[in-house]
């Protein structure tokens, strides 16, 4: 005998069984009833005992387990395929061959749901009957649930395109997926249990560890970058999220480090700051160039425009020089047609009369656009009637168009006064062309109709008039249309016998430009022409003081305050006016009145006024000369002259104030004022 066997089983379970199944012993009956695990005990293929988590397992109680066979309560067929009666028979033979056999069984819940147990068998002796098996049972189903579940998460973090890394507490590598070792190139043996900062480049500062180690101890998350290398030395960018784990005590027990690869990111956006600072550079360089090559534009710009002043200047001086000899070459040619002529000098004093007279036209009009152009035509821009400037030049060339065997009608023929926003005399001036032309272009028993009327408010808030002179002449080709208004174009009348210089139409568009208006043609050759022009709406100052309340502005009416004013102008809605204020406030002032500058010191002389108010734009002359006038003849040099102009210009005040005029109101001026002024010449 060399030694002994001893071959042991743990009965525990079967003993417990038979224990408790006898009823002896009160302690086992309890462990038998009680146990987490099922018990069932089968013979003759029935079961003849269960406890109460059996029950828990089926969801019956046990009045419905026992003497039932365990196939009644399992599907046909296991997972595997193979029939449950089949498989219950094999078990029961190997375990009355084994004494135990274990497996896993799908079972049906008595509410029809499967669940998945494992069972084990145990060969026991009950009764005095050893054919009796003992089935502890177990469900499974949910331990199976959590380790498909954990599977799945497995699966997940170990094919991850991210790296994840848990640490213990130290910060120590536990865990580290596969992409951590396919991205770093170190392997799991050199990686575990060591500290992630063996990848950091070095790159990264010590602030930023402490940084993100008092976070994450503290319980926070923490996000940031690091630069790491790899084990064969090449750079790269991290992008990491690292968080704490806690337990369900809520202590923190582990760390996970969340980390991407972004060094293309990186690079992608190195590269777009690269190009965008290229851009840039290039943007600043082509600026630079633009801005020089801008210089170089402006300052050709302003030669060409200081080249284009000198020569209005020189144009518009020249005219002006022009004029005195032309003058008296003119008067000394009428003089010489009143005298004794042979046909033939009578003859050559026409020819004289008629250049003559051509040339001083060609000069006023090349003097008047040279003096826009350079900017030394002051415009004043006040309410004017239309109606009143229709007459006035119906009156002007009313002889002239009678005696081409034409009439000038006003349309339409009875209207309320409109008024616009306009200098009067170059009103005048643009009318007298357009109106002079429809005579000229025109054929006998024609007519030349001359039309006012409001246009649809614009985008800008302005009421338009159009003021319209239309004829039933020859009219004007199409193709010449757009050229019309060019100076010296004359689209085909310089072949003509009808003189002209070509300048009235350009003339026309200067001034309506410079009053901010527009101006416009339709016609069609053999059914005449219709000029226009559009100015802005406006009411006469009469009606705007009036709808103020501002004509008497709680002035005291002094009819002690006696005499008389000479007021010189020609805009019949400001004589209006000064009329009103003055029968309104100073009953006791008389007014005379008169359109023309040359009539002033003829009346100064006769009336002997206490002041006389003088508008500078007057027809025949400017204020400044019929000043002149006054301040030369002893007999009117002492009477006070006061300006009221539209003309606002700081250098126009001063030079009438230096001229002698003792004060300047600039329409519209403020009715207060005006009369506070007045009271200062009638004491
Ligand atoms: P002009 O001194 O030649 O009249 P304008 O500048 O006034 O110069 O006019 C330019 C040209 O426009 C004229 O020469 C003429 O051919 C044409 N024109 C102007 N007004 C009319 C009109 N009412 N009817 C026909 N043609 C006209």
């Amino acid at each position: 005998m060399i030694g002994f066997i001893a071959i042991t089983r743990d009965i525990t379970e079967k003993k417990l069984a038979e224990l408790a199944l006898r009823g002896s012993e009160m302690r086992y009956r309890t462990l038998f009833y009680d146990s987490p695990d099922g018990y069932l005990i089968v013979k003759n293929g029935i079961f003849i005992e269960c406890n109460k988590a059996a029950e828990l397992i089926l969801g019956g109680n046990r009045s419905m387990i026992l003497g039932k066979k365990p196939e009644e309560i399992s599907p046909e067929t296991q997972p595997n395929g193979q029939k449950s009666e089949e498989l219950i028979r094999n078990a029961v033979i190997e375990t009355f061959q084994k004494g135990k056999t274990s497996f896993e069984w799908v079972h049906n819940r008595f509410d029809g749901t499967p669940i998945l147990i494992q069972v084990n068998l145990t060969c026991i002796e009950y009764e005095g009957d050893n054919q009796v098996i003992l089935n502890t049972w177990r469900d499974t189903t949910a331990q199976r649930k959590t380790e498909e579940q954990v599977r799945k998460l497995s699966r997940a973090v170990e094919q991850s395109p991210v790296s994840i890394v848990i640490t213990n507490l130290d910060g120590n590598i536990e865990y580290a997926n596969p992409n951590t070792f396919r991205t770093t190139g170190y392997t799991p043996d050199e990686l575990i249990g060591k500290n992630p900062r063996v990848l950091k480049s070095g790159k990264t500062s010590p602030d930023e560890y402490t940084n993100l180690w008092h976070n994450i101890t503290e319980g926070k998350q923490w996000k940031g970058t690091f630069h790491n290398v790899k084990k064969n030395g090449e750079l790269y960018w991290e992008q990491s999220t690292i968080s704490p784990i806690f337990n369900e005590r809520g202590k923190i027990t582990h760390f996970l480090a969340i980390k991407e690869d972004i060094t293309e990111r990186k690079r992608i956006e190195q590269e777009i700051i690269d190009l965008n600072q290229n851009l840039e550079e290039k943007i600043m360089i082509r600026t630079a160039e633009l801005e020089r090559s801008n210089t170089a534009l402006e300052k050709a710009r302003m030669e060409a425009e200081n080249a284009n002043l000198a020569k209005s200047d020189f144009l518009s001086r020249m005219s002006h020089e022009l004029r005195t000899p032309m003058n008296s070459i003119l008067g000394f040619a009428q003089l010489l047609e009143m005298g004794e002529l042979s046909a033939t000098q009578k003859k050559a004093v026409n020819h004289i009369l008629r250049s003559g007279k051509h040339l001083l036209d060609l000069i006023n009009e090349v003097l008047d656009i040279s003096r826009i152009e350079a900017g030394r035509v002051s415009i004043s821009v006040e309410p004017v009637e239309i109606n009143s400037i229709f007459r006035e030049i119906s009156d002007t060339l009313g002889p002239a168009a009678a005696a081409a065997g034409i009439t000038i009608q006003i349309l339409p023929a009875t209207t309320d006064p409109l008024y616009v926003s306009a200098d009067c005399q170059r009103l005048k001036q643009i009318l007298l062309n357009l109106v002079n032309n429809a005579i000229k272009y025109n054929q006998p028993g024609g007519w030349v109709t001359l039309k006012q009327e409001v246009l649809p408010q614009t985008e800008k808030g302005i009421v338009p008039v159009r003021i319209s002179v239309s004829d039933c002449g020859k009219g004007i080709a199409a193709e010449d249309l757009p050229k019309i208004f060019t100076p010296f174009e004359r689209v085909g009348a310089e072949k003509t016998v009808i003189e002209g210089t070509g300048l009235g139409l350009a003339v026309v568009k200067q001034l309506t430009t410079l009053m901010g208006g527009e101006q416009g043609v339709e016609s069609e050759i053999g059914k005449g022409s219709n000029f226009w022009i559009e100015l802005p709406k406006t009411i006469k100052e009469l009606d705007r003081v009036q709808q103020n309340g501002d004509l008497q502005n709680g002035q005291h009416i002094e009819m002690e305050k006696k005499g008389c004013i000479l007021y010189i102008e020609d805009n019949v809605s400001n004589v209006e006016l000064v009329e009103q204020i003055i029968t309104a406030n100073r009953p006791g002032i008389s007014l005379i009145t008169n359109t023309f500058g040359k009539q002033a010191v003829h009346l100064a002389k006769q009336h002997q006024p206490s002041l006389i108010l003088l508008d500078l734009n007057l027809p025949d002359m400017h204020g400044s000369e019929v000043l002149e006038q006054l301040k030369q003849d002893d007999e009117t040099a002492g009477i006070p002259v006061v300006v009221i102009s539209a003309d606002a210009m700081p250098n126009q005040l001063t030079a009438m104030l230096k001229a002698g005029a003792k004060n300047y109101l600039t329409k519209p001026f403020d009715i207060s004022e005006f009369i506070n002024m007045l009271d200062t010449y009638f004491k």
